[in-house]
């Protein structure tokens, strides 16, 4: 462990000096002078006065030495189309698309929204927006048109890209009705929404703001736009992630510290070589997308596939037959997707030539100790937990591989990743807690390059939320319960607030209660996670109708349930969908109002609530128990 520890230490104890040394990997067009700035805590500013760009260290610094060599490699198992694109083709790609933003005004310092499923164009997008020095905003396609507005609303992009359609499962998703609806919802109003047109969804280019993609990229065929030199602090990206209010909070990243801890991510962590293949099977609307499909792999000079479908269809082989036809060295997941796999005939992985992979990575979710063991044995290479956050933008706990393969240790992502100084810390009195003693995961200040810098448009909700002194330091609560044993391998427990981790997709169950509440029908409402079997956790619904009556026979009950759900459909997006609504008389609260969640997630798991001194109405757990039983 001493080469860790050394390693972990000196990132540390004198941080400026480590990470200068890392900042070589990237290409400054003028220096910086000053490596860490943090004298105005709890913001820090990493190598300021630097002048950098990601789509300049992502794509123009390779064109010398890899321009024939893959960069992005496009697989839809939904459409059936295979898009490969060198570097020359990809750079060409994206001053296309920069040149038609530019053509729509977009300028340095300007948003763009971005929903788009996972299709090329949503690469150039992000690219395209980082050369130009705007600040891309990718929103999940999975998410619906009241979710889409708040984000408008927050980010208020000059521009909005999109598709006609997102496809999952065989199903075609139509997103210009819900980019339309977004738009009439938001107070915002943005000019232009930039077309990509697949062809899979009817003509619908009703609204007068849409323009067609496809004459403009033709119009700018031969363009080439010179990057935006932004000084290191300047921002790339504002990344929306649930809290514990209804209201998203934007995730704001730099430039220069991103660009440097992805870069040494590549080799510390995911052994990452330029000229390896990745296969990271996430979505560019979440973080692990923004950092491991799109800026890290390109950045180190290796060749990203983007996935658009799921992991059995056609049938549960599709992957591991992916690793063999592209040669893949790395694959990045979720286990999740690997329960569902799980599932699958043994015979389909079997079947795959898998000797080009060197290591699988996972994250977004604890992994469970019988999935962990299942692919370690079923797959015979390193298997990698790394635990962190869209806060973040890269691990917090991990193997460093490239740094000493630790051995690890099953119901633990490893230990802290250099440049976070992390310690478990008891939740009332903010001291260290003792090796096996639970406590909140925390970390000191200054944070570490590549982590959020605020909280878009409001410092103070970044130093409120994040940020609080413990022993006269300051500390970033992560929101996480943890374990250190002795040789200081992490666990992780579970969320200290109301956020919960469905299929690796972050809620915040406030979120999902307004959603629901917007439905006439209903008084009163409780979301809460429970532990599923494929999901790690599901949404869990507990609703006071205004009308109790408007539930009372079994039909009117299961019409009403899916109109809720529909509801949610429509505001949140499905991803959001409780697994069940149950209908109740009361909510179990305390004398002040507060609703006693833990009480309910433990009633739905059918555990014990505990004491609870401070309930108003003891009569609402014997309500929810008997409503649980009854189905
Ligand atoms: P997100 O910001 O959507 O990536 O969600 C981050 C949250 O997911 C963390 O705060 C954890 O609660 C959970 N999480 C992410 N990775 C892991 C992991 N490897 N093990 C356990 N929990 C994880």
């Amino acid at each position: 462990m001493t080469r860790y520890r050394d390693f972990h230490r000196r990132s540390i104890d004198a941080p400026a000096e480590f990470w200068r040394a890392e900042a070589t990997r990237i290409h400054w067009e003028t220096p910086f002078h000053t490596v860490l700035d943090a004298s105005r805590p709890p913001f820090t500013r990493w190598f300021v006065g630097g002048r950098t760009n990601l789509c300049h260290n992502a794509l123009d610094r390779h064109l010398a030495t890899r321009g024939q060599q893959d960069a992005l490699v496009s697989v839809s198992t939904e459409t059936g189309i295979e898009r490969r694109f060198t570097y020359a083709e990809l750079y060409d790609e994206v001053n296309r698309m920069a040149a038609v933003m530019r053509s729509l005004g977009v300028a340095r310092g300007e948003r763009v929204l971005i929903y788009l499923p996972m299709i090329p164009e949503a690469v150039f997008a992000v690219l395209a927006c980082a050369r130009l020095g705007a600040i891309h905003s990718v929103v999940f396609g999975g998410f619906a048109a009241a979710s889409l507005a708040a984000r408008i609303d927050d980010a208020k992009p000059a521009l909005i890209v999109t598709a006609d359609a997102g496809a999952r499962g065989g199903k075609v998703i139509d997103y210009t009705p819900l980019v339309d609806e977004a738009l009439a919802r938001a107070e915002h109003k943005t000019a232009r929404v930039l077309l990509i047109d697949r062809q899979l969804a009817p003509e619908r280019l009703s609204a007068s703001y849409l323009v067609a993609y496809e004459p403009l990229r033709e119009q700018y065929f031969n363009a080439h736009v010179p990057c935006e030199w932004l000084e290191s602090n300047e921002s790339s990206y504002v990344l929306y992630t649930s809290g514990t209010t209804g209201r998203p909070k934007g995730v704001q990243r730099d430039v220069g510290g991103y660009a440097v801890a992805l870069a040494a991510s590549m080799e510390y962590i995911f052994e990452g070589r330029a000229g390896d293949t990745m296969f990271t099977a996430s979505d560019i609307g979440w973080v692990v997308g923004h950092s491991y499909i799109i800026y890290a792999p390109l950045i180190a000079g290796l060749t990203t596939v983007l996935y658009e479908g799921t992991p059995v269809r056609p049938d549960g082989g599709i992957w591991w037959r992916l690793v063999e036809q592209h040669k893949i060295n790395l694959m990045f997941t979720s286990p999740t997707a690997l329960r569902v796999l799980k599932k699958q005939d043994p015979a389909l992985m079997k079947a795959a030539d898998l000797s080009s992979l060197r290591a699988l990575f996972l994250a977004g979710e604890p992994l469970d100790e019988p999935t962990a063991a299942w692919i370690q044995d079923a797959l015979g290479k390193p298997v990698v937990d790394n635990y962190w956050q869209t806060e973040t933008g890269w691990p917090i706990i991990a193997i460093q591989r490239g740094v000493e393969a630790l051995p690890p240790k099953l119901g633990s992502p490893g230990v802290p990743v250099y440049g976070y100084n992390l310690a478990i810390r008891d939740a009332g009195s903010g001291e260290r807690c003792g090796p096996g003693e639970k406590g909140v995961v925390t970390l000191g200040y200054p944070l570490p390059p590549g982590c959020m810098t605020t909280v878009w448009g409001d410092d103070k909700r970044f130093v409120d939320t994040y940020w609080s002194e413990m022993a006269g330091e300051p500390v970033y609560s992560t929101f996480d319960w943890g374990i250190q044993d002795d040789d200081g391998y992490v666990s992780i427990l579970g969320r200290t607030d109301d956020v919960i981790n469905v299929a690796s997709h972050r809620f915040g169950t406030r979120e999902i209660e307004e959603a629901l509440s917007s439905h006439a029908a209903v008084a009163e409402v409780a979301v809460v996670g429970v532990a599923d079997a494929v999901k790690g956790q599901v949404p869990l619904a507990f609703v006071v109708l205004r009308d109790a009556q408007a539930a009372a026979a079994p039909d009117d009950r299961s019409k009403l349930e899916a109109a809720l759900l529909a509801t949610v459909d429509r505001y949140l997006g499905a991803v959001g969908r409780p697994a069940r609504v149950h209908f109740v008389a009361m909510l179990p609260k305390t004398r002040s109002g507060k609703l006693l969640r833990r009480a309910i997630a433990a009633l739905a798991e059918g555990r014990d609530p505990g004491d609870l001194p401070t309930i108003e109405d003891p009569a609402a757990l014997q309500i929810l128990r008997s409503v649980l039983e009854g189905g």
